[in-house]
């Protein structure tokens, strides 16, 4: 492999791969004066863009306006929200939509030929753009499919971050670990763009796949970062309950489509607790399901889409609907669809500012990885892939600012050291004292188990990948749950019993 580069990039979820897109069609690029590298851990579609259902929000038509679209936004996120950035970004997004449908992009179309935008829970208008119920499939194949244009664009697979350090002003040195052929790599780089998604690996129950393990917040701390709002982890309220980490998703347009949420005895409980009813902000509909959980025997709620149209099902559902064959041999035009909230989105992480860049110069994040102040204590429905490839293009101009790489003299990493951490105990933890309704007790005994874990010190005769990951969650499950005690007010998606509100 290449020794040094202008810019790599960690990820090849959509923040990874529109800053790559971005970054090939600007002159410098075009002109051959900018060396890129990509890498990502597993096949390129291995990310959580790939399995995003609703879509992505952007304001269009005659009635929805930007206004609305803000204050939607600053609602759900608790008012804590950065509001310069929120207007940059809703303002940006009919652009970026642009952008998207140029890079081969396709949106679901109405009988008139116009966009067919949904509505989707905390939106005051239809302003969701879908591909289905496979959005995200749609923008991660596009991004792919325009990149195999450009056949000098590096991009390497199975290759994960394993080490990074910073040497000197505009040189990191990053070790690359390549899983298929289990051989470690040195290279360097002038900026790093860290676009490495989510967290959902330290919870027992996520959306969220395997790739999700908060690699980049651990390097980012690591280099000396701001990190800030870990523990606003938001939960979707409608993971399908079946058993299993991985809980598959059913979106939120269900219930903008009017599916209801029934208790054991079949009765809906929604007004009880939000005049929104369904379409209440998530972390309204998570807690008040956990409340009807408590009150009955069942350990799950059930989510009732009978009464929709069969059209509309087959129309708009077609994955859910053969998702949910598959798994539970439910039809879900004539059976009730178990539900529980999991765990589903970061909206805290690396700090950044308006052009992505963290509080180390010249190392980026983009994409879940990012805290931007966009979404506040709790992120609007559809808001996160809009922000992804919004500061993907924010980002350009600093990326591409100035570009000398200098050399590297006689720096060579080696292998970190790994040990045999038990990652489904960080996870059961997490889940425990760390999950929707959090407790001061909780979280301090959340704090003490996982130090005594991170003090066992069977080291490994050699690099274990798996056991590598399962320290990066429990160092950032630390991470989160310091963060949680410092909080000392409970906002959006952040909840503990024991604070005032
Ligand atoms: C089931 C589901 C449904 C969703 N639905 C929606 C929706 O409808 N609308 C919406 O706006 N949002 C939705 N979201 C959230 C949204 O999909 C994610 O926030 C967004 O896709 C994140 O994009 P990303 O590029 O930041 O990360 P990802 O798409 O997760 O990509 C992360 C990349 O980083 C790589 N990586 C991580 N660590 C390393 C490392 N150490 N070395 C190398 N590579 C590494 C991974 O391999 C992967 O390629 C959904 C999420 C899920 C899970």
């Amino acid at each position: 492999m290449k020794e040094s580069f202008d810019i790599v990039i960690v990820g090849s979820g959509i923040a990874g791969l529109s800053t790559l897109l971005y970054l090939r069609d600007t002159e410098l690029y075009k002109q051959g004066q900018l060396s890129i590298c990509l890498i990502t851990k597993g096949n390129l579609n291995e990310t959580n863009t790939h399995w995003a259902q609703g879509g992505i929000a952007a304001v269009k038509g005659v009635q929805d306006h930007f206004e609305k679209h803000i204050a939607d936004t600053v609602n759900a996120g608790g008012y804590v929200n950065n509001s310069f950035i929120v207007e940059k970004v809703i303002k940006a997004a009919p652009s970026l939509m642009e952008d998207l449908i140029n890079w081969g992009t396709e949106f679901d179309k109405n009988k008139e030929g116009q966009f067919d935008l949904a509505k989707e829970g905390g939106h005051s208008d239809a302003r969701i753009w879908h591909k289905e119920d496979q959005t995200g499939k749609a923008i991660q194949d596009a991004l792919m499919n325009e990149l195999k244009k450009d056949i000098h664009i590096l991009i390497h697979e199975h290759t994960s971050l394993v080490k990074v350090e910073k040497l000197a002003e505009s040189v990191f040195s990053l070790g690359l670990f390549n899983k298929k052929t289990n051989s470690f790599s040195n290279i360097n780089c002038g900026k790093l763009v860290l676009a490495t998604g989510g967290l959902g690996m330290l919870y027992q129950t996520t959306t969220n796949q395997q790739i999700a393990t908060g690699d980049g917040i651990y390097f980012a701390n690591q280099l000396g970062a701001e990190i800030e709002n870990l523990s606003y982890i938001q939960f979707h309220p409608t993971g399908l309950y079946e058993g299993g980490q991985i809980a598959y998703l059913i979106t939120e347009a269900l219930r903008g489509a009017g599916a209801k949420l029934l208790n054991q005895n079949r009765e809906a409980f929604m007004h009880k607790y939000d005049a929104r009813l369904e379409l209440a902000p998530r972390d309204i509909v998570s807690r008040s399901i956990m409340k009807e959980i408590e009150l009955q025997e069942n350990p799950y709620v059930y989510l009732d889409a009978t009464h929709i149209d069969k059209e509309i099902i087959n129309k708009h559902f077609p994955t859910i609907k053969y998702e949910c064959i598959k798994r539970l041999g439910l039809n879900i035009e004539n059976d009730l669809i178990p539900v529980i909230p999991v765990q589903h989105y970061a909206c805290g992480g690396i700090k950044v500012n308006e052009f992505g860049e963290s509080t180390i110069k010249g190392l980026f994040a983009i994409g879940e990885v990012a805290s931007t102040g966009l979404h506040g204590a709790n992120r609007l429905a559809s808001n996160s892939l809009l922000e992804a490839i919004a500061f993907a293009k924010f980002s350009i101009a600093k990326l591409i600012e100035t570009n000398e790489v200098k050399p590297l003299i006689n720096f060579v990493l080696q292998l970190p050291v790994t040990k045999n951490i038990n990652r489904t105990q960080v996870q059961d933890y997490m889940s425990q004292y760390a999950g929707i309704v959090k407790s001061n007790q909780g979280l301090i005994k959340a704090s003490e188990l996982l130090n005594e874990l991170d003090l066992q010190n069977e080291i490994d005769n050699e690099f274990d990948y798996y056991h590598f990951e399962s320290n990066i969650v429990l160092q950032v499950a630390k991470l989160l749950i310091k963060d949680a005690i410092n909080k000392k007010e409970n906002k959006g998606v952040f909840y503990n019993k024991d604070l005032e509100g």
